[in-house]
């Protein structure tokens, strides 16, 4: 896909887990003290030569605090330095608060960091030194980080404020007709779009598992994990392409809350945890919510059994029907393809769940909205 122009920024806000508080409060009690040590030696500057700090001269007398003890990146001082320079200039102050890490009248936790501090890796953030676990819900592993803050919440939840690149692509035409989709998530299709596209999941593993079990057999740990790592890449590339190919053709996306741990339980359960379902709805609900697209999670009860011509229960069953590819209506004749069929239903559902809750939205078009094109 092409057309991309620019880039814009964006700040993801990420909750981080519970677990890292303390150690996140130790670091913000370093900020503290950074900030306030720019605080006094602004005041000192100020009464000897009625001069004002810019963030690099900062630089200067914070240079090395982080070999005396300080555990904060010293691009992290450096941050914190500009931004009480960026603050005391914006309020036209001489100086001020100061940061309290103690008592009742206690600064939320904020450490802000640069682009050069972070690492993010398999939904994990490194931040000074420590890798920190997340909700992932932007599947973060797909950005760029430039800068952002780590900060604290009045309930002592921590987040993480990422400010990442978004490439931008030229504005889609979208004045003509709103487009909806319904998306059936599955086995060996792993997605099968009501318009009748299809993503299959076995394509992932081509030409690849004769090597797996060559190496499985060689005993060899580190090529077999290398070999389920190139899978799991290939999986992701290709979700990430066809989420965007969907966010950039549809204005509505309706996706069936297919549960793939009661499916799990079953024979099935390899290529269900393979099937990266929750990856793609992930991927589709951000791009959704950038592209100002809808997106709907419906109730699939029955989209698979359903004719999604003349509305009667004749389908395939159970998990017997799971392996049933094709079938023909006993009532109309109709003959479907399980997972189309099975989208038409979730499109149909979301179509209702539209008109019933968010009337305003049919019928109308994006217009100004432009949608972005990252993954390729
Ligand atoms: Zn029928």
């Amino acid at each position: 896909m092409n057309g991309v122009s620019s880039t814009k920024t964006k700040v993801l806000r990420l909750r981080l887990k519970d677990k890292h508080a303390k150690f996140l409060s130790d670091l913000a009690r370093e900020v503290n003290f950074v900030w306030n040590y720019c605080n006094e030696l602004q005041i000192t500057m100020f009464n000897r030569e009625r001069r004002f700090l810019s963030g690099y001269d900062f630089a200067k007398f914070t240079r090395g605090a982080t070999k005396e003890g300080l555990h904060l990146h010293s691009q992290t001082v450096q941050a914190i330095a500009e931004e009480y320079a960026t603050r005391r200039r914006q309020c036209r102050k001489v100086r001020l608060g100061w940061r309290k890490s103690t008592g009742s009248r206690r600064s939320l936790g904020w450490i802000p960091f640069k682009k050069v501090a972070t690492q993010v890796t398999h939904g994990q953030v490194k931040f000074a030194g420590q890798w920190l676990s997340l909700w992932d819900s932007y599947g973060l592993d797909a950005f760029q980080i430039r800068a952002g803050n780590v900060c604290e919440d009045a309930r002592g939840r921590w987040y993480l404020n990422a400010c990442v690149a978004v490439p931008v692509a030229e504005p889609v035409d979208r004045s003509a007709a709103w487009r909806d989709v319904g998306i059936d998530l599955g086995l060996k299709d792993l997605v099968a779009t009501s318009d009748g596209e299809k993503q299959s999941a076995p394509q992932f593993y081509r030409g690849l598992e004769a090597k797996l079990a060559v190496a499985q057999r060689a005993g060899k740990k580190d090529r077999v994990r290398a070999i389920h790592a190139k899978i799991a890449n290939r999986r992701k590339d290709s979700l990430h392409q066809f989420s965007t190919h969907l966010v950039r053709g549809y204005d509505a996306i309706y996706v069936g809350n297919v549960n793939a741990s009661a499916l799990a339980k079953t024979p099935h359960a390899k290529s269900v945890l393979d099937a990266g379902w929750s990856a793609f709805r992930t991927m589709l609900r951000y791009k959704c919510d950038f592209a100002g697209a809808t997106f709907a999670e419906v109730n699939e009860a029955f989209s698979t059994q359903t004719c999604s011509a003349c509305h009667s229960r004749s389908g395939p069953q159970g998990i017997a029907g799971l392996g049933i590819r094709a079938w023909t209506c006993g009532e109309c004749g109709t003959v479907h393809d399980r997972n189309v069929n099975a989208a038409k239903n979730i499109l149909a559902a979301g179509r209702r769940r539209l008109a019933e809750g968010i009337p305003a939205l049919l019928g109308r078009g994006r217009t100004s909205k432009s949608v972005p094109s990252w993954g390729r």
